[in-house]
């Protein structure tokens, strides 16, 4: 059932690695539904035996594997799973393969004096917003569960350590390509090329030219797709190095992360990123740059580099093509402006300056739009007061369509119910000191139905004005 889905590239790319055996291990958190929907189907001990590493996945040999990266910006040759074990992958009852990762599982040959370990507080953050953002329907690495390792682990202080078992269709990074072609290995590039065309059902023809333009292509839109997704929510990454840009277009790498609550497009929540890099609106810029150095790396496989070049190029502009026409038609869904007509875009650019100038909320703004159209909610969900005259030009653009359809469409782009930081931040401090979390429970439950628009807990809906900076 279980294989060794990357073993094919070689061992200098998928290096055998066993993770640390965690005895005393015990389930913090497990994704039940997410258990059944795979198919595995694990009873609490067989998820523990296999997720603290007691037991080897069958038929699986673990690995981790080498990548590169530009961390902000700078290059940076040998990084890879360092503190990350790649246990197995298999094919769930929808036909997708999966990667099973264990987080916090030890150290490796990529560990560069890291203690390759985890603590509590990360993996929770990683479990709850990985959840969130699944259900808001971006593409994303899950997390199938958290285990509390019952070791501790020393992050200015000792903290419980924990690994973090995760899923994701493929674990295939732009540095997974800047490792090989830093090595110059052309053998191995090929392999990954293809065995990664075909992991995401693209098919590899006898032309090797076409398909990396086809690999390319299809890398571009799904980051270009994955950025209007992000905007749609107000994800805020805050660590897009191409070490942690898959090509399949998953969210992974949820460490600095959060989502934006008054808006902004300079919104930054990382203390690191510190000249903003990486802030809200600077987003989809990082994610084309990326597919950039994705493309530096394939020029390997060319015989020719120069027209390779001006193709990649060319497909570069339509990266911002299709962003730029999904920008538009991202506020027209969320403003429920059904067609495209004149003044659309002054009534945005004016909405996006108001809330900027009075930091209003950005999910609860737009979800009070929503609720005035539902004519539900509206107590939960006041439209801001600064917006009063905006909303008189609003109403009159959305006059023309029909009142349900307006509804139904803004339903389906703007969440009532986001993961907020400082709730976050909350379930993390329960778990820290009592190793769970009721709030989590029931919490979880409304953040796995974010578009219901069902009543909920003020609190939940409490916008938190200052950035956090982790
Ligand atoms: P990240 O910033 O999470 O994307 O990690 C960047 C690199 O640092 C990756 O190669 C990770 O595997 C590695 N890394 C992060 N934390 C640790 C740790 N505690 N021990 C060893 N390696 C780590
Ligand atoms: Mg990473
Ligand atoms: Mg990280």
């Amino acid at each position: 059932m279980f294989y060794s889905r990357y073993a094919v590239i070689g061992e200098q790319f998928a290096v055998p690695a066993a993770p640390n055996v965690f005895d005393n291990a015990t389930l913090a958190l497990f994704n039940t539904s997410l258990n059944s929907e795979l198919g595995l189907n694990w009873d609490d001990d067989t998820a523990s035996l296999y997720l603290s590493g007691q037991q080897p996945l069958p038929d699986s040999h673990s690995v981790c594997l080498a990548y590169s990266g530009h961390q902000f910006g700078q290059f940076n040759p040998t990084l890879g799973d360092g503190r990350a074990h790649l246990i197995g992958s298999f094919t769930a009852p929808n036909g997708d393969v999966i990667d099973l990762q264990l987080k916090g599982s030890g150290t490796t040959v990529f560990s560069r004096g890291g203690d390759g370990l985890c603590a509590m507080g990360p993996a929770v953050r990683e479990f709850v917003m990985s959840h969130a953002l699944t259900a808001l329907g971006v593409p994303s690495t899950q997390c199938l569960a958290v285990l509390s390792t019952g070791q501790t682990v020393y992050r200015q202080g000792t903290l419980p350590g924990a690994v973090v078992a995760r899923i994701a269709k493929s674990h295939i990074r732009v540095g997974s390509f800047q490792y090989l072609a830093l090595q110059q290995d052309e053998d191995a590039m090929l392999k990954l090329l293809e065995s990664t065309m075909r992991d995401m059902g693209l098919e590899v023809s006898e032309n090797r030219d076409d398909n990396i333009f086809t690999f390319f292509q299809y890398v571009c839109d799904a980051q270009c797709d994955l950025m209007l997704k992000w905007l749609q929510v107000g994800f805020v990454h805050g660590v897009m190095n191409t070490d942690n840009t898959l090509v399949n277009g998953e969210t992974i790498d949820y460490g600095p992360c959060a989502m934006m609550e008054s808006f902004s497009f300079n919104r930054v929540f990382s203390s690191i990123d510190r000249q903003g890099r990486y802030a809200f609106g600077q987003q989809p810029n990082m994610a084309s740059w990326n597919c950039g150095r994705l493309a530096e790396s394939l020029l390997l496989l060319f015989a020719e580099e120069q027209p390779a070049i001006e193709r990649f190029s060319a497909m570069l502009v339509g990266f911002s093509e299709r962003f730029n026409q999904g920008y538009q038609q991202l506020w027209r869904n969320k403003l429920g402006l059904l067609q495209a007509q004149k003044g659309d875009q002054d009534l945005v650019t004016e909405l996006l300056e108001l809330m900027t100038k009075h930091q209003l909320d950005y999910t609860n703004t737009f979800a009070s739009f929503t609720a005035a159209k539902l004519h539900k909610l509206q107590a939960q969900f006041p439209i801001p007061s600064e917006l009063q005259e905006w909303v008189v030009k609003w109403q009159a653009s959305t006059a023309q369509f029909n009142d349900g359809e307006v509804a139904a469409m803004m339903m389906r782009h703007n969440p009532a119910i986001i993961p907020r930081n400082d709730l976050v931040e909350e379930v993390i401090n329960d778990f820290y000191q009592k190793g769970k979390s009721e709030l989590l429970t029931e919490w979880l439950a409304a953040l796995s139905s974010p578009y219901e628009y069902t009543s909920y807990p003020d609190k939940w809906l409490q916008s938190q004005t200052n950035s956090t900076h982790y």
